[in-house]
């Protein structure tokens, strides 16, 4: 096991800037997940901590001693691709084995005979072999340990890989978006299974995905990126109540936190025509902004619909029902206030509200929003920076 800890590193491609300039800390055992947009520089990030990318400047440190001008073999890093690289004519056992296997290589294992018994031999030797198989039964890949690759599953040609990884009891693990090629259900159980995995055998993991469910789920700590810079560093829970900027506030949950323009005005908030009184915390954070406007970050569960009409409350009409089991999510059109939703996809003007149940509203009710603001944040409008 051992902390990382990333000072000053960037990466340029020619002009390209992949990695801006990062600072990171993570603590030893830690499950680090790299989040962010397709080409946001998180798997760059990733490769220059394995060593198959180099730092154009700043340093890498693994268990305070510095990396990042060691070769790959020397970091003591397991890498677990999307691909999963098994050896398709190699047993499982021997996928498995293969990087104990190497670790005693001699020149003439390439030569036919002689290094196909030398290999057998390692493999079969009872350290090795015992270490397979309690791997195996870890992964519950026993039943597999003598089919080919190309006879397994993804999920299990996914196990197979971080059995591979397991073996060599790295002290950090490394995971380029392991699941992205499973379908939607195997990812499920496997994200509880690599998680699991990591409750078990601890070690440091980083793992990089742009599925912010697999994130929040999976993570003790989040990196969430953007054009190779560092949004947020935090606890899923603290990038989900209080987010850094608006980017993050958009980025995590589904759906996105609301994002409502308004004024702060003596500990109120006014929305439109509609003033409501601010939490203390929050009254406090919006004098901040003095008289310029804001951004009052609201999650859609904090919204209740209402009859028209209704007072202290945003009027507006419902666009859209989407039914998803247990509760309905409801887009209201507000008639007068603007929002800050300018993301491809998005809807300017358009909140969203989380029903319970199946909602009976269609597109054109007319509706009023309630807001519950004991969680809400605001944002300043001209930076997109939370106001605290
Ligand atoms: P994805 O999820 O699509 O893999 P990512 O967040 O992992 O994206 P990177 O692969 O790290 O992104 O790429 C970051 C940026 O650096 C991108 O703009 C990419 O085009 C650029 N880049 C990556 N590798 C190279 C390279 N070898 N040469 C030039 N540019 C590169």
């Amino acid at each position: 096991m051992a902390s990382i800890m990333l000072n000053h590193v960037a990466k340029h491609f020619g002009a390209k800037v992949a990695i801006a300039d990062i600072d990171l800390e993570v603590e030893d055992g830690e499950f680090l997940v790299l989040l962010g947009p397709s080409g946001c520089g998180k798997s760059t990030l990733l490769r220059m901590l394995a060593g198959l990318e180099s730092v154009t400047s700043g340093e890498i440190h693994l268990g305070g001693r510095r990396v990042d001008q060691l070769p790959p073999s020397a970091r003591d890093m397991a890498f677990v691709f999307q691909s999963y690289a098994l050896y398709p004519h190699m047993t499982v056992r021997r996928n498995i084995a293969f990087p104990l296997i190497m670790r005693q290589f001699k020149w003439w294992f390439h030569l036919p005979i002689i290094g196909g018994l030398a290999k057998r031999r390692i493999e079969r030797s009872p350290k090795v072999a015992e270490l397979v198989e309690k791997t195996a039964k870890v992964l519950s890949l026993t039943e597999m340990l003598d089919r080919y690759p190309r006879t397994l599953s993804g999920g299990q040609r996914q196990r197979v890989a971080l059995g591979r990884a397991m073996v060599r009891k790295p002290e950090v693990f490394l995971m380029d978006e392991p699941l992205s090629n499973l379908d939607a259900k195997l990812r499920t159980a496997m994200r509880g299974e690599i998680t699991r995995l990591h409750n078990r055998v601890g070690g440091t993991f980083v793992y990089v995905t742009h599925d912010q469910v697999e994130a929040m789920t999976m993570g003790t700590r989040i990196a969430l990126m953007r054009d190779g810079v560092i949004q947020q560093f935090g606890t899923p829970r603290e990038i989900y109540t209080s987010p850094a900027n608006t980017y993050v506030a958009r980025f995590i949950g589904t759906p996105p936190m609301n994002l409502i323009e308004g004024r702060v005005e003596n500990g109120t908030i006014r929305l439109g025509g509609t003033s409501l009184p601010l939490p203390a915390a929050l009254a406090a954070a919006g004098r901040t902004a003095g008289r310029d406007t804001v951004l009052l970050g609201i999650r859609a569960n904090a919204l209740a619909l209402g009859a028209p009409g209704g007072a202290g409350g945003l009027a507006g009409t419902v666009s859209l029902v989407e039914h998803v089991g247990a509760e309905s999510v409801v887009a209201v059109k507000l008639s007068q206030v603007r929002t800050a939703h300018d993301e491809e996809g998005a809807v300017p003007g358009e909140i969203m509200v989380t029903a319970s149940g199946y909602s009976d509203l269609k597109p054109g009710d007319a509706v009023t929003v309630g807001l519950d603001l004991s969680e809400a944040v605001l944002f300043s409008r001209s930076t997109g920076v939370r106001l605290v």
